[in-house]
């Protein structure tokens, strides 16, 4: 499949993160020439070195874990970080929008695989994050809403149930929390492999990587 092919498959009200971890500026060029202006990487130095070197107009997302001394290095550009997952994190990414007087826009990770991994926060930690007095403080931040990653699995069904899982924090979190709030409106779920149940269940960000460009090495 090439990006055309990818790019027609999702609906308009789905943003298309081309997730290019790994991969060469050249390759990332070749898709931004095709009208692509979002781009996704999971790892700081990574993103910092492509972001140094490719068009201003990219909008660069974080989709992977980010380490608290780290973010001073992407706070001045970063468009998105996906995988926020404590309240440490999000009172650091404050401090450093606050230093770039910028606001940054955030996404709650949720763990809602079968796969035991220390990444993402359920139903009660998120409560006790967003009722926290010290959540309340932070001004240079925005909670645009939630992301997940599906067990990595042939059952379809087992995939569907996770994504409807996560939709259901989320509506549980908008109802709540961000009532009033219509920039709460981002569930990020959906890679290569599961894409398009991530959409039929309520997606509107998917993260593709080797579907755009090709299996990676590492
Ligand atoms: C690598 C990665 C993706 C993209 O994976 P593909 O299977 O290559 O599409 C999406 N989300 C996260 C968090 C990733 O780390």
């Amino acid at each position: 499949m090439n990006y055309e092919e990818i790019f027609k498959t999702i609906p308009s009200h789905v943003t298309l993160v081309a997730v290019s971890k790994t991969k060469p500026v050249e390759d990332i060029l070749a898709i931004y020439n095709k009208g692509q202006r979002v781009f996704g990487e999971n790892k700081v130095q990574e993103m910092c070195d492509k972001q140094a070197q490719l068009p201003t107009d990219i909008q660069w997302h974080l989709i992977g874990h980010l380490q608290t001394n780290k973010v001073k290095y992407i706070a001045p550009f970063v468009t998105m970080i996906h995988a926020v997952d404590s309240l440490k994190l999000l009172q650091e990414i404050n401090k450093q929008a606050q230093k770039n007087n910028r606001t940054i826009d955030c996404l709650l990770q949720f763990h809602i695989a079968e796969e035991e991994t220390k990444f993402g926060l359920n139903k009660d930690e998120a409560i006790e994050l967003l009722e926290s007095s010290e959540f309340q403080e932070l001004k240079n931040i925005q909670i645009r809403g939630v992301m997940g990653m599906a067990t990595f699995t042939d059952n379809t069904s087992s995939i569907r149930k996770e994504f409807g899982a996560l939709v259901d924090q989320f509506n549980y979190l908008k109802e709540t929390y961000f009532s009033n709030q219509p920039s709460f409106d981002t569930r990020s779920m959906g890679m290569s492999g599961d894409y398009e149940i991530a959409i039929e269940e309520g997606s509107t960000m998917v993260r593709i990587g080797s579907l755009i460009f090709g299996t990676r090495m590492v």
